[in-house]
């Protein structure tokens, strides 16, 4: 298929599916993370010294060198990489290497704040939003604006709505300043929606873009829960502004899209993901061509497969720990080997802890309806205290 060896930054989940997705095409893949078998290393054996993983962090200009001279595209599974570096090394390396998406792309979106400006730039809808300081009066000055409750999120580190905090009252502030440290910060306006919608979105080297079906997604806590594919609704809009959001961005690759479905019908991007996105997960057993076998054919140049649902209906709810317990998630995981349409997927972490993503289920149908039964019992199976 090709002789291009594909170095992915990160070694979770996405990195694991990713990989799995690379071995179906005979495409080699080298991991750079922390560890000798993180989930996507589990997947992967070298297939020669050359080939073996790297031990380090995605953030070290080193291990991102060293793993640089060992492949010919460089990808993320996660944004929170050192982009600078990753930028350096690029040019540094022009004429062999193709890191896809582009730095400078990762770098905008690892900043909210600067993604954020970004997407304004380019008159793409988004929450009013502020830069703040860390300190009582500047958030204070924010809500003068922008009113409560307010949203106020870490610029950058964020996943799982682990840099957000939702400031209700004016007392609350050096809370919200507390719980999240010292990390530059931003305010958003709070946003009543009616519904979070996501969609992936195919770029590929010459800018092209294709989009796989809008989905809705439920968060718990801040964190994905559900999402339902496809989403029954307009979706018109939808489609044009996550298109047009990823066609402002440079690099090939897969790009999740998160958008806020307003009462009105106004459609706001909340966050860009350059690379695969657990709102699309759905897409390995419901979808002619998965994210992650898209990501790594619009990296590597290759004709982008169809993006169409090839099952009237499916669902995908997260395995998320809730507690040190594994047990819980085996017999989650039980009772789902026993539905009709219902596919597991583990990632193979080693410890399990409350609000961490273990794994995912997906569900296939016939129908929203019959979707809807096979995932009853799923839900009711749902460990106590999961988030
Ligand atoms: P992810 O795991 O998707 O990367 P994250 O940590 O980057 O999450 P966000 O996507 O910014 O966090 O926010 C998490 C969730 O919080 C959103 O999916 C949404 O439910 C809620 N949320 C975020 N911003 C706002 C807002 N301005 N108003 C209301 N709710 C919001
Ligand atoms: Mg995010
Ligand atoms: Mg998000």
């Amino acid at each position: 298929m090709t002789d291009k060896v594909v170095g992915i930054l990160g070694g979770g989940q996405l990195g694991r599916m990713l990989a799995a997705s690379a071995s179906l095409l005979n495409i080699k893949v080298v991991i750079l993370d922390v560890g000798t078998a993180g989930p996507a290393k589990q997947v992967v054996f070298p297939v020669s010294p050359d080939h073996s993983h790297i031990d380090g962090s995605f953030a070290d200009p080193d291990k991102i060198r060293e793993l640089a001279s060992k492949v010919d595209v460089l990808t993320a599974e996660i944004e929170h990489v050192d982009a600078d570096a990753l930028d350096a090394i690029g040019t540094a390396n022009q004429s062999r290497l193709q890191i896809h998406p582009h730095p400078s792309t990762i770098k905008i979106i690892q900043d909210k704040l600067r993604q954020k400006e970004m997407l304004q730039f380019h008159k793409l809808p988004v929450a009013p939003f502020l830069q703040v300081d860390s300190t009582p009066e500047s958030i204070q000055n924010a809500i003068g604006v922008l009113g409560l409750p307010l949203m106020v999120k870490s610029r950058t580190l964020a996943y799982d709505g682990r840099g957000n905090y939702v400031v209700r009252t004016i007392d609350r502030i050096p809370d919200a300043i507390k719980a999240l440290g010292n990390r530059p910060l931003y305010v958003e306006k709070w946003m009543p929606f009616r519904k979070e919608v996501a969609i992936m979105v195919a770029r590929t080297i010459g800018g092209d873009v294709k989009s796989y079906p809008l989905v809705e997604t439920i968060h718990k806590d801040s964190i994905c829960h559900l999402v339902f594919a496809p989403f029954r609704g307009v979706t018109d809009r939808a489609k044009i502004v996550a298109e047009n959001a990823v066609r402002n961005l440079s690099g090939a690759g897969i790009f999740g899209v998160e958008m806020f479905l307003m009462e009105d019908g106004e459609i706001l991007i909340n966050e860009i993901a350059p690379r695969p996105h657990n709102s699309g997960h759905y897409t390995i057993e419901a979808c002619e061509t998965s994210q992650y076998e898209n990501h790594l054919r619009a990296i590597l140049g290759l004709p982008l497969g169809s993006t169409e649902l090839k099952v009237p209906s499916a669902a995908m709810l997260n395995i998320i720990g809730a507690s040190s317990s594994m047990s819980e998630i085996t017999s989650l995981t039980r009772v789902a080997l026993s539905i009709p349409g219902v596919s597991v997927h583990l990632y193979g972490k080693s410890e399990c802890r409350k609000g961490r993503k273990m794994g995912h289920i997906t569900i296939v149908g016939e129908s929203d309806a019959q979707v809807r039964s096979r995932l009853r019992p799923l839900l009711e199976a749902l460990p106590n205290g999961s988030p």
